[in-house]
């Protein structure tokens, strides 16, 4: 298969061309369309695997074909790392180079003044780690209340350490009419009890 084949929108087939990709990886072959579609996803599935993409490409182009213009965080993508967080958001500018969402990174460990000022000014795809997303949403600078798709990137690993009670007071917070993206390498019981329970009848894919 090639991008092409994937029915992408030209400025999203023109940023991925740059980037020198030609073929989807298998996990981006089976998520792409599926996101697109609304589907909820389940992707078991490690870094390396081109998993990134598989969320970011279609939330990028549902995003923009249903935009609401208003300053409201529409999509959340939650990883248990600051360097994780970084090279998400890192992707999600690449790909959506051509486009007007505005995308950013919050995560612990530094002042918030900055990620306060540039949340202020409106966010559509915030990338963050689950305690300072915590500590935005305790002191009132961050709503979730209009958030359409959420993705859980590496469940597992926010399980080991020791961050799967913040994330599930997360979850608490959206919407429940959302489309839910849940990715980990591994699937131990806890974890799949997780994704059972924020999942509406997932497309299943293991890489
Ligand atoms: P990830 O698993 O998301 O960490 O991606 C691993 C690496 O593969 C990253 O450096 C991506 O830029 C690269 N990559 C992702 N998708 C593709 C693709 N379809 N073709 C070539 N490289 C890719």
């Amino acid at each position: 298969m090639n991008f092409t084949d994937l029915q992408l929108i030209e400025p999203i087939a023109k940023a991925i061309h740059e980037q020198g990709y030609v073929n989807p990886t298998p996990i981006q072959e089976k998520s792409i369309p599926e996101i697109l579609k609304g589907k909820d996803f389940l992707g078991c599935a490690q870094t390396g695997t081109g998993k990134t993409a598989a969320f970011a490409i279609p939330i990028l182009q549902n995003l923009t074909k249903n935009k609401t213009p208003n300053k409201n965080i529409k999509a959340l993508i939650l990883t248990p790392t600051r360097e994780l967080a970084i090279q998400i958001e890192e992707n999600i500018k690449a790909y959506g180079k051509y486009l007007p969402l505005k995308h950013l990174v919050i995560f612990g460990g530094v002042k918030q003044g900055n990620q306060e000022a540039a949340l202020k000014k409106g966010v559509d795809i915030l990338v963050a780690t689950p305690g300072r997303l915590l500590d935005f949403i305790s002191q009132g600078i961050i709503s979730l209340k209009n958030l359409e798709i959420f993705v859980l990137d590496e469940a597992d690993r926010m399980l080991d350490m020791g961050f799967v009670h913040d994330v599930k007071r997360i979850i608490k917070l959206l919407p429940q009419k959302r489309q839910t993206l849940f990715f980990s390498a591994t699937m131990p019981a806890e974890i799949q009890k997780l994704a059972d329970s924020i999942l509406n009848n997932p497309v299943k894919v293991e890489v």
